[in-house]
C-alpha cells in the first residue's frame, strides 16, 4: 500500500536501462507498506545521493549512485521519509531466487570506419552479465570525414611538344582529385639560328656554299668578302635563296669570305670565315714614274721593267684625263725610260707597251701622276660634332679645290664596332650632308670628291663616336 504524492518534475533517472520521470515524494505522510513473503532484498532508486530513507523505522542512506539496497526479513515492511527525497523506483528480490538487477555496461566500437565519402558505425554493445538485457546492443554513424585534399599540384598526365597534359590537387587519404587543370603543351623549342659555310676551289673560280639550321624556316643568304690587303669590304651576294656563290677570282689579295643567313624572323648570324689567298704575279711589265707630282716644266722619269725576256722594246704613252686625248711619247725602241718634261697642270696618265722577241705587245699598269701641287685636286671637310647619341643630326661639309672645277661629292662610313661600310650619299653636288647617328659604335667617315675631269680625291678621316 502506498500513500504519499507523486511529481514528475524532479528530474531524470535512469536504472537498470530504464528512464524514470516520475517518482514518489519522501514526505512526512509518505509510507510505503507491504509484506514479504519471504526474507529478501529490497532495492530503493532515488534522485539524490547520500540521503536517509527509514526502513521499518532505520535510517538506510543512498550511495553515490543514488540507491539503497537493505536485506528484509518476512513479514511487514515499511518504508517512510528519513530525508526529503524523491523515490523513483522500487524492487523486492526474495532471497533463493537467482534473479538479480541488471545495469546495462556498454562498450563501443568503431565496426565501420568513416572514410572520406562514407559514414562509419560505432556499435554499442552491452558486456553486463547480471540480470537479463533487453537492449544488447546499439549502433551511432560516425559522419563521413571528407576529402583532404593537397596544396600541392600533383602531375597526372605530363604535357608533350604536341599534347597538352593536367594537374590537380589529389587527397592525401584517398587519392581522389580536385581543380583539375590543364597543362598546355609545351610546343616545338626554338632551337638557335646557326650557319656552316664552306668552300670548293677552282682555278679561277671559288663556290661557296652555306647551310642554315635552327631559328625559324626561310632563309636567305647574303655573301661578304673582306679584303684584308686593301682593308675594304665587298658585296659578293646580297640576300637570296641561294645558298651557294661562285666567286670570281679577282686581284691578288687576302680575302675573309663570310656569309650571313637570316631567319624568317629576321635573325641574322654570321658563319666562320673562309681565308681565299690569291698571290700576287709577279707583273710581266711595270712601269714606274720619278714621282707621283711635279710642277709644270719639271722633269718626270718613266722606267720600264720587264720579265719577258731579251730583245724587248718599249713604247711611251700619256693620256691627259682634261682633253680625253692619248699621246705616243715613244715608239718601240730599246730604250726602258724615258724623261718627260711636265706641261700644263692636272692629272696625266703613263703607260708602257713591251713588245717581246716574238711581237707579243704587253701594257703596264696605269701610272697616274698630278701636275702642279697647288692646282691639284683635294677636299677640305668639316664634320659638326665628333661625339653624339643615336638619333642625332651631323653635318659635314665638303669643299672642293684644285683639279676641274664641276665638284661632285660622296660621302662613305666605316663602322668599326661591325667592321662594314655603308653609303651616307652617292656623288651628288650637295656638299652639306646630314648623317642621323645610328646605334652605339665608333665611326669614320670620308667624303670622296669627284672634279669635271673625272677625277677622285679621298679626304682624311672624320671620326665621330657615337654612345647612348
Ligand atoms: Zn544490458
Ligand atoms: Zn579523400
Amino acid at each position: 500500500m502506498i500513500s504519499g504524492n507523486l511529481a514528475s518534475n524532479k528530474g531524470t533517472v535512469t536504472y537498470n536501462g530504464l528512464t524514470l520521470t516520475q517518482c514518489l515524494k519522501m514526505e512526512s505522510s509518505t509510507s510505503i507498506k507491504f509484506t514479504a513473503p519471504s526474507a529478501g532484498k529490497l532495492t530503493l532508486v532515488f534522485g539524490e545521493s547520500g540521503k536517509n530513507v527509514k526502513i521499518n523505522g532505520k535510517k538506510n542512506a543512498s550511495d553515490s549512485n543514488c540507491i539503497v539496497t537493505v536485506d528484509v526479513a518476512a513479514g511487514s515492511v515499511e518504508i517512510t521519509k528519513g530525508d526529503t527525497m524523491n523515490l523513483f523506483y522500487m524492487i523486492y528480490t526474495p532471497s533463493g531466487t537467482s534473479e538479480t538487477t541488471h545495469t546495462h555496461k556498454y562498450e563501443s566500437k568503431i565496426t565501420k570506419q568513416a572514410t572520406c565519402t562514407e559514414t562509419g558505425v560505432l556499435t554499442y554493445t552491452c558486456t553486463s552479465t547480471t540480470g537479463t538485457c533487453d537492449k544488447k546492443t546499439y549502433t551511432e554513424t560516425i559522419p563521413a570525414t571528407g576529402h583532404k585534399f593537397s596544396t600541392e599540384w600533383t602531375v597526372d598526365v605530363e604535357a608533350t611538344e604536341t599534347t597538352p597534359g593536367s594537374k590537380s590537387h589529389h587527397c592525401t587519404v584517398c587519392d581522389a582529385k580536385t581543380d583539375v587543370t590543364v597543362i598546355p603543351a609545351t610546343g616545338t623549342v626554338e632551337k638557335p639560328l646557326t650557319i656552316t659555310a664552306s668552300k670548293t676551289e677552282a682555278d679561277k673560280t671559288v663556290t661557296f656554299t652555306a647551310k642554315a639550321a635552327g631559328g625559324k624556316e626561310g632563309y636567305t643568304y647574303k655573301f661578304i668578302v673582306y679584303n684584308k690587303t686593301t682593308g675594304t669590304w665587298g658585296l659578293v651576294q646580297n640576300y637570296s635563296s641561294k645558298n651557294t656563290c661562285t666567286w670570281t677570282k679577282g686581284s691578288a689579295g687576302d680575302r675573309y669570305f663570310y656569309v650571313d643567313v637570316k631567319d624568317a624572323a629576321g635573325n641574322v648570324v654570321r658563319s666562320e670565315a673562309l681565308n681565299v689567298k690569291i698571290d700576287a704575279a709577279t707583273p710581266k711589265v711595270t712601269l714606274t714614274g720619278s714621282s707621283e707630282t711635279v710642277n709644270a716644266g719639271a722633269k718626270l722619269t718613266l722606267t720600264a721593267q720587264t720579265t719577258l725576256g731579251s730583245g724587248c722594246t718599249y713604247k711611251f704613252i700619256i693620256f691627259n684625263p682634261s682633253t680625253n686625248q692619248w699621246f705616243k711619247l715613244q715608239d718601240f725602241s730599246s730604250s726602258n725610260t724615258f724623261t718627260w718634261t711636265a706641261g700644263s697642270d692636272g692629272t696625266r696618265l703613263f703607260y708602257v707597251d713591251v713588245k717581246d722577241a716574238d711581237g707579243n705587245v704587253t701594257r703596264s699598269k696605269v701610272v697616274n701622276v698630278t701636275i702642279g701641287g697647288e692646282g691639284a685636286l683635294s677636299v677640305k671637310t668639316t664634320v659638326s660634332v665628333k661625339t653624339s647619341k643615336p638619333g642625332d643630326k651631323i653635318t659635314f661639309t665638303a669643299v672642293g679645290t684644285g683639279g676641274k672645277a664641276g665638284y661632285t661629292y660622296k660621302m662613305v662610313v666605316y663602322n668599326k664596332t661591325t667592321k662594314t661600310w655603308g653609303l651616307v650619299q652617292n656623288f651628288s653636288t650637295n656638299n652639306k650632308i646630314t648623317w642621323t647617328a645610328g646605334s652605339a659604335g665608333d665611326r669614320e667617315f670620308y667624303i670622296d670628291v669627284k672634279d669635271a675631269d673625272g677625277k677622285v680625291v679621298r679626304s682624311s678621316v672624320m671620326n665621330v663616336k657615337t654612345s647612348n
